[in-house]
């Protein structure tokens, strides 16, 4: 029995409350009614699909609490940083403000890294930019390999490491704060594979609301994007090893006289995506 069916007074029906909040979110969101069924599950600590077993009623107190994160939402703040957590690979990765909310085009990098993996079992990878640890983390989850991770948000190392607690991988999961592969400098001749989803926006890119809530410097590449890449290319030899960054669709031609002999990969949604480079000698 569950107590929230017997409250009584000034409680609230709770379709009710979902259908006015969903049209606070008409027009921020293209999918209004699920995002503030999130908010809602989050809120009376309840798993979404229980939100639909019984006539739930909601306190006045839990309805103040639901209709001031909705307000907020409706501001442009991101779905993920009030939920705190976001999906990525079928694990729930912790997300908060400062850092940034992983994207499902990077599963795809996940899924293409994890393929490489198993084809000439490799044993250590790093993640340039872990974020939340979203590449570092499940590529460890669902693999033996260890993983070097480095970000130059404290916050991100902070979260990241969080994150690999959160899946059972710590024992496999390092993170650092620094840039590239700074942080972990001696162990640049062991790493087999190096992935990354850096900052590739043009600063002159305009931006969804919501998207410029997250962190700068996860999102900005300089004046075309390619900042990250040029630095890093210029600044370390990648003979011997597999790369495989995410790129911005339309960088191709630019990215090619950066790294002549990368290769191009679409994603799902046939859009160029990633940059392949085997260096492998075998
Ligand atoms: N890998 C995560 C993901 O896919 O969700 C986060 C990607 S986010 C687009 C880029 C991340 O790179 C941010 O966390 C940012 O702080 C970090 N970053 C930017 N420049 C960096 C650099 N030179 N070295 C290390 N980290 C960097
Ligand atoms: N795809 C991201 C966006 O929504 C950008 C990710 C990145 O710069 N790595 O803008």
């Amino acid at each position: 029995m569950d107590a929230r069916e017997n409250v009584s007074g000034a409680e609230r029906k709770i379709w009710s409350l979902i259908k006015d909040c969903s049209g606070k979110l008409e027009g921020v969101t293209e999918t209004p009614v699920l995002e503030v069924l999130l908010i809602v599950s989050r809120v009376l600590g309840i798993r979404k699909e229980d939100l639909f077993l019984k006539d739930l009623v909601v306190s006045p107190t839990e309805e103040k609490r639901i209709l001031k994160l909705v307000e907020k939402r409706a501001s442009g703040y991101p779905l993920h940083y009030i939920l705190g957590e976001k999906e990525f690979m079928g694990l729930s990765l912790l997300v908060e403000e400062g850092v940034f909310v992983p994207r499902p085009e990077t599963e795809e990098l996940v899924e293409l890294a994890l393929e490489l993996i198993r084809k000439y079992g490799i044993k250590a990878v790093a993640d340039i930019g872990t974020g939340s640890g979203a590449i570092g983390v499940s590529v460890a989850k669902f693999s033996d390999v260890v993983v070097f991770a480095t970000d130059v948000s404290s916050k991100a190392v902070e979260v990241a490491r969080k994150n690999a607690e959160r899946h059972g991988v710590s024992d496999r999961f390092f993170v650092r704060k620094g840039e590239f592969l700074e942080p972990f400098k001696e162990k640049f001749a062991s790493i087999e594979m190096i992935l990354s989803n850096p900052p590739y926006v043009k600063s002159s890119a305009h931006l969804p609301k919501d998207v410029l809530f997250e962190p700068a410097e996860a999102l900005f590449g300089g004046e075309d994007g390619l900042d990250f890449y040029r630095e890093f290319f210029g600044r370390y030899n990648t003979s011997g090893k597999i790369v495989l960054m995410e790129i911005g669709e339309d960088q191709v031609e630019e990215l090619k006289k950066i790294v002549s002999d990368a290769v191009f990969l679409k994603d799902s949604a046939g859009k160029y995506r990633f940059l392949f480079l085997n260096r492998r000698s075998s």
